[in-house]
C-alpha cells in the first residue's frame, strides 16, 4: 500500500493549480479558480479549482478529485502510473513496491512487447516481396517508412506469437496488449494481425501503444483495417495517430486525416502536422487532444459522401473543443493520399488554400437546396442560415457570416442579426432546461452508477453524504466519529458510502482524498469531492453535525429493520391462512 507520506509529499510537491494550469486556462474566482472544463464540452467555466483544500470539482459533469486524479483522468493513467507521473514531474523517487501492475498485466510489459512488435513487423517487410511491392505502389520511400516505423505482419498464425514467446512475454500479456488472441480449440496464442502493413501508434511520449493493420490480401471477407481495441496503454478514443511527430509543427493548425495511409503520405511531402483518429470517429477527447496542441484544425476526409458526412460531425466537436476548424474539398481524387500522389505537394498546398469553413461548407448547400428566385425561397435559405450561424460559438463569426447572407439573398442586416440571437436564447433556455431535469433525476438518485443504492433511501443516504463530505475534509474527525458516535460500517445503507467509510476507518486521521485511487474509480473519487464541495459553502461542519447525521441514519435503519419484521410477520400470517 501506498503510504500517506508520500500522497502528501506528491501532492506537495505537485501544486495543483500548477499542474491543471498546463491543460486548462484558470481565471481567479474569490479565492477559488475557474476555467473551462478539459473533460466534457462546455461555453462557461464550471471546473473549479478550490486552492484551499487542494481539489478540483466540475459543475458541469461531476468530474472532481485531488491532483492525482486530475493526471489520472487528463493523461488516461492508472492510480499507479499517475503517480509515477506526478513522482517524475518533481524529481521524487517513487518507492518500488512491486505494483507496476495493470489488472494482472504490467503496463510497461505491454510497452516493451509492443516495441518488441514494432520491431519484428519492421524486419518482416523487408522479407516480404508481396508487402515490398504495395510500399512501392503506394510511394513511400525508405526514409518514411522508417520514420514511421511501417512494418508487415506476416501471412501466419504463429509468426509474431512464438517471436514474442521466444523473447519472453507471456500468453497473458499478448492477448491484453491486442497482438494475440488465445484458440479456444487448443489454447496455443495466434497471430490477430496477418498478412498486414502496420502501422505503430505512438503516443506523444514516444512509447509505441497500438498498432493499425491495413490488409494486403485480396479476400474481401477481411475487414481492410484491424486496429488495437483498447489495452491496458491504449484507449483508442483518447489518442492520435503521428500526434507524437505532429505535435512539434501543429501550433498554428494541425490537419485531421481519416486513414493512416493519408498521414503517412502527407508527411511524406512536409505536411507534418497531420494526424488521424486511430480507427474510430473523431471523438470529443481526441478533439479536446488536438486543441492542447493546435489553435485550428483542417479537416480532409475522404471526397465521398461517408467521409462527408464525418466531416460534418467532426466539425461540431472541433468547435466545441474551441478549434478554429475548416473543411478541405478533395476534388479529382478519392482520398488525400491519392491527391498528393496526383497532384504533388503543390496541389495539396493550393487545396489548403482552398479551405471552407464549416458555414461556407453548409451554407454552400443551402443556396444550392433551395429556388432563390422566389421570395420564399430566399426565407427558407435564411432561415436554415440562421440555424447554422446561431450554432457558430464565436460572436465575431456570426457577424462576418450574418453580414455574408444578408449580402447573398439580399435581407436587412438587423433582421437577419435578430432572428440569429432568438434562436440562440432558444437553444440556451433548451440546454438548461436538460441541464435542470438532469440535476433533479440525479438528486432523486435514478441513474446513479457511482451509488445505484441511493435510490432506495434517498434520505438517509443525504445523511451519509454529509457524514462522508465532513470527514473526508477533516480527517482528524474519523476516529472521534467512530468512538463518539460509535458509527460502523454496517449502519451504511448504501454500498458506495460504506466502502468509502471502511477506507476512512482503516485510514484513520491520515485519510487524503489521494489515498482513494488504489480502491475506487474516478468517478468514485469524484463523488466524494462532490460530498466535500456541498458541504464547503456551510459554516457548520462540525462533530455534531456528524453526530446528527449518524442520528438520523440510525433511525432510519432501525424503521428499515422493523419494516422488515413487518413483513416477515405479514408473511407468516398469509402462510397461516
Ligand atoms: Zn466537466
Amino acid at each position: 500500500m501506498i503510504s500517506p507520506q508520500i500522497i502528501e509529499e506528491l501532492k506537495y510537491r505537485n501544486d495543483i493549480e500548477d499542474v491543471i494550469s498546463g491543460y486548462v486556462t484558470l481565471k481567479r474566482a474569490g479565492s477559488n479558480l475557474v476555467g473551462l472544463c478539459p473533460f466534457h464540452s462546455e461555453r462557461s467555466p464550471s471546473f473549479t479549482v478550490f486552492t484551499g483544500t487542494r481539489s478540483f470539482y466540475c459543475f458541469g459533469c461531476g468530474a472532481g478529485g485531488d491532483v492525482i486524479s486530475f493526471v489520472m483522468r487528463a493523461e488516461n493513467l492508472d492510480y499507479m502510473d499517475a503517480l509515477r507521473y506526478l513522482a517524475k514531474r518533481a524529481g521524487i523517487e517513487l518507492p518500488d513496491d512491486g505494483t507496476g501492475q495493470t489488472g494482472g498485466v504490467n503496463r510497461e510489459r505491454i510497452l516493451a512487447m509492443n516495441r518488441e512488435a514494432a520491431k519484428f513487423f519492421f524486419s518482416e517487410l523487408g522479407k516480404s516481396p508481396a508487402a515490398q511491392e504495395y510500399i512501392a505502389k503506394r510511394g513511400l520511400s525508405s526514409a518514411l517508412v522508417r520514420h514511421f516505423g511501417i512494418g508487415y505482419a506476416p501471412d501466419d498464425w504463429q509468426a509474431l506469437a512464438k517471436h514474442l514467446s521466444s523473447v519472453g512475454f507471456t500468453k497473458e500479456e499478448m492477448s491484453a496488449g491486442f497482438l494475440c488472441s488465445v484458440s479456444k480449440r487448443n489454447g496455443n496464442s495466434y497471430d490477430i494481425f496477418r498478412n498486414r502493413i502496420m502501422f505503430p501508434v505512438i503516443d506523444v511520449r514516444g512509447d509505441i501503444i497500438a498498432f493499425g493493420g491495413r490488409t494486403i490480401g485480396k479476400n474481401p471477407e477481411e475487414p481492410k483495417y484491424i486496429n488495437s481495441s483498447d489495452t491496458p496503454v491504449f484507449n483508442k478514443r483518447r489518442n492520435l495517430f503521428a500526434l507524437n511527430f505532429a505535435k512539434n509543427s501543429c501550433a498554428e493548425q494541425i490537419i485531421l486525416c481519416e486513414g493512416y495511409m493519408d498521414v503517412v503520405s502527407l508527411h511524406g511531402a512536409g505536411f507534418t502536422n497531420a494526424v488521424a483518429s486511430c480507427g474510430t470517429a473523431l471523438t470529443a477527447d481526441q478533439a479536446r487532444l488536438m486543441r492542447k496542441y493546435s489553435k485550428s484544425a483542417i479537416i480532409s476526409y475522404d471526397a465521398d459522401e461517408a467521409g462527408q458526412r464525418a466531416a460534418d460531425k467532426a466539425f461540431a466537436l472541433l468547435g466545441e473543443a474551441g478549434l478554429e476548424a475548416r473543411l478541405l474539398k478533395v476534388e479529382d481524387a478519392k482520398d488525400p493520399d491519392e491527391y498528393i500522389r496526383k497532384f504533388g505537394k503543390d496541389g495539396f498546398s493550393r487545396l489548403l488554400s482552398r479551405s471552407r469553413s464549416r458555414f461556407d461548407f453548409k451554407f454552400s448547400s443551402i443556396l444550392a437546396a433551395n429556388d432563390l428566385n422566389t421570395p420564399d425561397g430566399r426565407i427558407k435559405a435564411a432561415g436554415q442560415a440562421a440555424e447554422v450561424i446561431a450554432g457558430i460559438w464565436s460572436e465575431v463569426e456570426r457577424d462576418v457570416y450574418t453580414r455574408q447572407v444578408c449580402g447573398k439573398l439580399g435581407l436587412s442586416y438587423d433582421g437577419m442579426k435578430n432572428d440569429v440571437a432568438r434562436l440562440i436564447a432558444k437553444r440556451n433556455k433548451k440546454e438548461k432546461a436538460e441541464r435542470n431535469s438532469a440535476v433533479i433525476r440525479e438528486a432523486e438518485g435514478f441513474g446513479d452508477r457511482v451509488n445505484p443504492d441511493r435510490i432506495k433511501n434517498v434520505g438517509a443516504a443525504g445523511a451519509e453524504d454529509t457524514i462522508i463530505g465532513i470527514l473526508a475534509m477533516y480527517p482528524e474527525l474519523i476516529p472521534q466519529t467512530a468512538e463518539k458516535t460509535g458509527l460502523a460500517p454496517d449502519d451504511f445503507v448504501t454500498d458506495f458510502n460504506r466502502r468509502v467509510y471502511e477506507k476512512m476507518l482503516s485510514l484513520g486521521k491520515g485519510f487524503d482524498i489521494g489515498l482513494l485511487g488504489e480502491d475506487f474509480s474516478a468517478d468514485e473519487v469524484s463523488r466524494v469531492i462532490k460530498y466535500t464541495v456541498s458541504r464547503q459553502g456551510l459554516t457548520d461542519n462540525g462533530m455534531n453535525v456528524v453526530a446528527q447525521c449518524v442520528e438520523k441514519l440510525k433511525k432510519s435503519r432501525e424503521k428499515e429493520g422493523l419494516s422488515l419484521e413487518d413483513l416477515i410477520a405479514k408473511k407468516r400470517q398469509r402462510d397461516k391462512q
